[in-house]
C-alpha cells in the first residue's frame, strides 16, 4: 500500500516535467533538461532507498514502462560508455556550462549506447533506451550529476533535482519557455535542527518515514497544517525547517502583459501579471500560484531558485 501511494505521489510531482526544448535554441540553452519522461521513484540520498538496499542514493531514478528515450540533459562530451557491473549500460557525458565542469551519469540503458567515448552530444541528443540492465530491480533510468567530475566515492555529486530545469551561467531568451520546467515544486526548505542529528520525516499515513539530516535542503511539493511534502510521499515537520520560496518573474519583456488567473486551469481572467518578482505559494496543474492568490503559467515565467 506504501508502495502504490508513493507511485501516486510521484505521478502527480513529475506531471509535466519533460522540458521540450525548440530545435533552433538546443545547443545555446544553458540549461540541465531532463533526460527522461517518468516518476521519480528514489530521490536523492533517499533515506528510504538507504534502509532498502543499504548504501545511500547518488543520484534519482526516474521510472517508466515502456519504450523510453533516455536523452543527454546538457551539451558535452561522451567520458564513459560502458558496461557495469552495477550501472549496468551507462553513458557519462562531461559538460562546460559557465565556466564551471559538471558530470551527467545515465544508468541501467536497455542495451549498450552506440555513442562512443569523445563524441559530441548537443542537449536532448538520444542516448538509447531505458532498461533494467546492471544492479537494478525494475525499468528505470538511474540519473547522476556531479558538479566537477564523477569520482568513485561519488564526492562530487548533487542533487539533479536542484539543477534539473534550472537556467545556469545566464538568462533564458525572452519568451522561450522552454526553460521554466517545473518537477512540482515551488520552494525548498532547509532541515534546521542540531548538527549531526536527523528530524524525523513522516509519511503520507503519518508514519515514521525516516531521517532528514541537518542542513539538508528538500525541495517542497505542497503543505498541510504543521508539515512540507518534501517528495516521494515525505513530510518535514515546518518547525525544522527553513523555508525559501521560489521567485517567479514574466519571461517576456516589460510590456508584453503575462496574464494571470483566477484557478490553475486557464480559467477566471484576473489581470497582467506585474513585472516584477512574485513568491511561488503553491504549484499545480503547470501553473504557479503567486503571493496574491492568483495563477500563471509556468511556461511565462523564468524561476530562480533561492539560495541557503
Ligand atoms: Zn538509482
Amino acid at each position: 500500500m506504501k508502495k502504490v501511494m508513493k507511485y501516486l505521489l510521484v505521478l502527480v510531482m513529475a506531471f509535466g516535467v519533460f522540458n521540450f526544448v525548440g530545435e533552433n535554441n538546443k545547443a545555446s540553452a544553458a540549461t540541465f533538461n531532463w533526460p527522461s519522461e517518468g516518476t521519480i521513484t528514489a530521490g536523492y540520498k533517499d533515506p528510504d532507498y538507504l534502509s532498502q538496499f543499504g548504501r545511500v542514493h547518488y543520484g534519482i531514478d526516474i521510472a517508466k514502462s515502456g519504450t523510453v528515450n533516455i536523452s543527454a540533459s546538457a551539451a558535452g562530451v561522451v567520458t564513459r560508455s560502458y558496461y557495469s557491473s552495477s550501472y549496468g549500460h551507462t553513458v557519462f557525458i562531461k559538460h562546460n556550462i559557465g565556466g564551471q565542469t559538471y558530470e551527467t551519469v545515465y544508468a541501467h540503458l536497455r542495451s549498450a549506447s552506440s555513442l562512443d567515448v569523445g563524441d559530441s552530444v548537443s542537449q536532448g541528443q538520444f542516448i538509447g533506451y531505458m532498461g533494467s540492465t546492471g544492479l537494478s530491480t525494475g525499468q528505470h533510468l538511474h540519473f547522476e550529476l556531479h558538479k566537477g567530475l564523477w569520482n568513485s566515492s561519488k564526492s562530487n555529486s548533487v542533487d539533479p533535482l536542484d539543477y534539473l530545469g534550472e537556467t545556469l551561467g545566464g538568462t533564458p531568451p525572452a519568451g522561450d519557455p522552454a526553460n521554466n520546467p517545473s518537477n512540482g515544486s515551488y520552494a525548498y526548505v532547509k532541515v534546521d535542527y542540531v548538527e549531526g542529528y536527523g528530524v524525523n520525516l513522516y509519511n503520507n499515513d503519518g508514519e515514521y518515514a525516516g531521517k532528514a539530516n541537518h542542513g539538508v535542503v528538500f525541495s517542497v511539493y505542497g503543505e498541510k497544517p504543521g508539515y512540507y511534502s518534501v517528495g516521494a510521499g515525505k513530510w518535514l515537520p515546518k518547525e525544522y525547517a527553513i523555508y525559501k520560496p521560489f521567485k517567479v518573474h514574466s519571461a517576456y519583456p516589460e510590456g508584453w502583459g503575462v496574464n494571470v488567473y483566477k484557478a490553475p486551469d486557464g480559467a477566471h481572467y484576473m489581470g497582467k501579471l506585474e513585472y516584477r518578482d512574485y513568491d511561488a505559494k503553491e504549484y499545480r496543474d503547470g501553473y504557479f500560484k503567486l503571493d496574491d492568490d492568483t495563477w500563471v503559467r509556468s511556461k511565462s515565467v523564468i524561476v530562480t531558485k533561492p539560495k541557503y
